[in-house]
């Protein structure tokens, strides 16, 4: 009797990626960036041309059948992903751009028009550029105050250093979910508990857990949610802000112009309803149909059998590189089991250059990212210029890892080699 060995969910998946299966100089290409930008699957790819060549028509103009169709998909991917997140209500979900674009919204329309001299804004120090320079643009308008949650020594979020960070002076805390460089899975739960305790509201920057773990925007209780298309298999150019119903109706638009409005004079002009008072302009419309598409395919999958496979792979990954010497990783390590952090890893090599080690690993087929990973002043704080990043998506398999490894080894060999 054989025994057929299971298949894992990248074997099972891997043919709906068919960019993965291609040779980059020579070798089998290794696409470990995926914290940068995820890959599409067919069913996303044949979505975006379905629209293109079936139903292309602008949307909410509906005369004719076509932007009906056009209309009926873009909205309805609106109602995936208020069910893919939990939210309660299809118009607490605001089409943007991207996850940078929501936070804008949110710093320009909210921020601006609330926030006083005086007032805090609490942030950490492990934040994208997107969650801290458009808030330090608002402090400098408005006066207020910007504090950063430190690093424990496993580095992690300290949240006993947020705890004295918090007052009544508080009135926005704005923190990543999990971190893009180390890979930390914060407690936001309790951070919107502790916030809410002093009357402030809070932004969680979703980029690196939506795509990759299960969520619920009702339990976690925050404020507004944002996250990017790109990162979750659709498209980019589309992305999303999650906000309570009661805030976003009190929050003046951001960008005007067409879809925003109900009726206009020349001096002035009534607001459409949420959501559309927030979506100025005509929107990513193929994109958005296309995130809808990349939603039922990770639904299909399963969020928790995605985040179970993913920890294979962490545990693998860090098993892995412990084994290398002189290298070191940041953020927590995980358990065994590859729990307690996401599937990326940050690191360098002592005496070696990150951007070196990543462009002769292309050489070898594996895409990784080198720099500061739009986290410049955690890297300060991490007393490097930068580091080179192995990101991982439910597509990448052990043998991936393992020649990883491999071609890591040579690469810092040959690099030890020119040194001596
Ligand atoms: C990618 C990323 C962003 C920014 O996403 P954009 O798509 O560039 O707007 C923000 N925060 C985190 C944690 C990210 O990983």
């Amino acid at each position: 009797m054989t025994f057929l060995k299971e298949q894992t969910l990248a074997e099972e998946i891997r043919a709906d990626f068919p960019l993965l299966d291609q040779r980059i100089h020579d070798k089998a290409l290794i696409y470990f960036d995926s914290a940068a930008t995820s890959q599409k699957p067919l069913a996303v790819l044949s979505k975006l041309e379905e629209y293109y060549r079936g139903y292309n028509a602008n949307v909410h103009r509906g005369a004719h059948t076509l932007s009906t169709l056009a209309t009926e998909n873009y909205e309805g991917t609106r109602d995936k992903i208020a069910q893919f997140i939990k939210a309660g209500d299809r118009n607490e979900i605001v089409y943007t751009r991207n996850a940078t674009e929501a936070i804008n919204l949110v710093a320009y329309s909210w921020g601006l028009n609330t926030l006083k001299a005086g007032d805090e804004i609490i942030l950490s120090v492990m934040e994208h550029h997107s969650n801290l320079v458009p808030w330090q643009i608002i402090a400098q308008k408005t006066g207020a105050v910007i504090k950063h949650i430190g690093l424990t020594p496993t580095q992690e979020l300290d949240l006993d250093h947020f705890k004295t960070l918090l007052s009544e002076r508080t009135k926005l805390v704005s923190v990543v979910h999990v971190s893009n460089t180390l890979g930390c899975i914060n407690p936001i739960g309790e951070i919107v508990q502790q916030a809410h305790q002093v009357g402030a509201k809070v932004l969680i920057d979703a980029c690196q857990s939506v795509p990759h773990l299960p969520l619920d925007v009702q339990a976690i209780g925050c404020d507004w949610l944002v996250a990017s298309g790109h990162k979750m298999c659709a498209p980019t150019g589309i992305g999303f802000l999650y906000g309570k119903l009661e805030l976003l109706e009190a929050m003046p638009p951001f960008l005007g112009g067409g879809e925003m409005i109900q009726d206009v004079f020349l001096d002035h002009c009534t607001y459409a309803g949420l959501p559309h008072k927030f979506e100025a302009g005509t929107p990513a419309i193929g994109e958005a149909i296309a995130l809808g598409a990349a939603i039922d395919y990770l639904t299909q999958i399963g969020m928790e059998r995605i985040h179970a496979y993913e920890e294979d792979l962490t545990a693998h990954l860090f098993a892995k590189l412990a084994e290398i010497p002189d290298l070191q990783t940041y953020g927590p390590q995980p358990t065994p089991e590859g729990k307690g952090r996401a599937s990326l890893a940050a690191f360098n090599v002592a005496g070696l250059n990150a951007s070196d080690l990543s462009t002769l690993l292309d050489h070898e087929g594996v895409a990784i990212r080198s720099g500061h990973h739009c986290t410049q002043p955690l890297h300060r704080l991490l007393g490097v210029t930068g580091s080179a990043r192995a990101s991982l998506y439910f597509y990448n398999t052990h043998a991936e890892i393992d020649r990883f490894i491999v071609a890591l080894h040579e690469t810092i060999d040959f690099f030890r080699s020119t040194l001596d």
